[in-house]
């Protein structure tokens, strides 16, 4: 069975991200033959009767959705050999698209990071890396692009992928798999190089069909209620994805924050009942007895509930024109939740070249904070590092409905008393 890898691709302007993707698409056999025809055609119009492809096309209608600008948008491409089902975003390089980039990475399991052999690390890979790391991006893929420039020199790779080695490991990057490519003329793109001998590793293609794809879903049952399914008077069901572990009928399970108990006696989805469900999987659960529970509640196993708490140490990155001040308050939403926020205050902020912390009273577009968060109620969360889905949240400004920040729970400064 083909598994799934959600990746996306990162590095500074002109690094080669479009035409690295094209050329995989190409080389992976993904792009049919109309569109390979009107990529000829587009590439000998705009390069003047040059034959060569210009593989960067291929991407363009990335390009148009993220030059929409304002909100954030990832444009995800689906594609797929014989091995495996990708999903891919192409994240821009340009700074003031680190908003972008962070949503990328947020869903990404892993990421290629780009860099032209002429020019080496830059700060721009710094902060991306910083941000994938952040993110929970645990596998990267260092390609070091435009190798004909260099001379397909060995020493020059060599010299550009030690110190990223290093770099990786302090932001806590599990692993990172590096190769020398050349992406227009697809040298280690879908297949290996035969202008670079001395790289006896996998191409591009073969290292995405093999990364690691799966960091281990949360273990522990979680659903968070999307909404209340009220069909007829004698159905009541909760809606949701299962975010984490596995259920089965007749589970005893708790409603959070409320803390209700109930056990599972239906588990309904449109192809019919199952008996079980999964991390992944949208179901309806319909319980043993009433309990008082709507959206943003979240069904946990009896036996192992998630922490409740309304005060947070998190992570932020600032999203918006207009700086963080703390003190005003934002709306927060958290798995299926929205909760009135206040950032109480900012501890630091993150120099994301040197990974410094710095004292800041304030964090402007794309800077990362780590700050104190206080909501208007308790909410069920886990810590970021474990579960994307409960510790992971954005911040939006009740007057414009902008997503203004993301954040990243570290732990919970005051749980609820009287439950875990
Ligand atoms: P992006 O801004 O990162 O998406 O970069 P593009 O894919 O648009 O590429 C920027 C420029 O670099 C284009 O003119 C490409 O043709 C060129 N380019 C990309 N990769 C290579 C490479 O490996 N070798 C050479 N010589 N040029 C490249």
């Amino acid at each position: 069975m083909a598994s799934l890898l959600r990746f996306i691709t990162c590095g500074s302007v002109d690094d080669g991200k479009s035409t690295l993707l094209g050329r995989l698409l190409h080389d992976a056999g993904c792009v049919p033959d109309d569109q390979l025809a009107a990529l000829r055609r587009d590439s000998r119009r705009l390069h003047e009767g040059d034959a060569a492809l210009d593989f960067a096309l291929l991407t363009d209608g990335l390009d148009a959705e993220r030059e929409q600008g304002i909100t954030i948008d990832v444009a995800w491409r689906h594609f797929h050999t014989p091995r495996r089902h990708f999903i891919v975003a192409d994240c821009p390089g340009h700074e003031q698209y680190t908003r972008n980039m962070a949503t990328g990475a947020s869903q990404a399991q892993a990421a290629v990071v780009l860099v032209d052999a002429r020019k080496g690390l830059l700060p721009q890979t710094r902060r991306h890396s910083y941000i994938c790391a952040l993110m929970g991006v645990r596998q990267v893929i260092l390609a070091v692009n435009k190798m004909d420039l260099a001379g397909f020199d060995a020493d020059v790779y060599a010299s550009i992928v030690g110190p990223y080695r290093e770099l990786a490991a302090k932001l806590g990057i599990a692993a990172v798999h590096a190769l020398p490519v050349v992406a227009p003329a697809g040298d280690n793109v879908g297949a290996r190089s035969a202008r670079m001998p001395w790289y006896g590793g996998p191409c591009l293609l073969e290292l995405l069909e093999s990364v690691e794809a799966e960091w281990a879903p949360p273990a522990r049952f979680r659903l968070p209620v999307q909404w209340v399914n009220r069909a007829d008077a004698d159905f009541r069901g909760y809606a949701g994805t299962v975010s984490g572990g596995r259920v089965a009928r007749g589970d005893e399970v708790v409603v959070q924050p409320g803390m209700q108990r109930a056990r599972v006696a239906r588990i309904v989805t449109a192809d019919g009942d199952l008996a079980a469900a999964a991390h992944g999987q949208a179901v309806t659960l319909c319980l043993d007895r009433e309990v008082d529970a709507g959206r943003g509640d979240v069904v946990s196993a009896a036996a192992q509930p998630a922490p409740v708490a309304d005060q947070f140490g998190c992570h932020l990155i600032w999203m918006d024109e207009a700086p963080l001040l703390p003190s005003r308050s934002y709306l927060l939403r958290l798995g299926t939740r929205t909760v009135n926020a206040r950032v109480t205050a900012i501890k630091h902020k993150v120099d994301v070249n040197t990974q410094a912390e710095l004292a800041a009273r304030r964090l402007e577009l794309n800077e990362v904070g780590y700050c104190n968060i206080d909501l208007d109620q308790p909410v069920p969360f886990e810590r970021y590092a474990d579960d994307r889905t409960l510790g992971g949240f954005v911040l939006v400004d009740r007057q414009s409905n902008a997503t203004v920040a993301c954040g990243m729970i570290d732990f919970a400064l005051r749980r609820a008393a009287n439950i875990h």
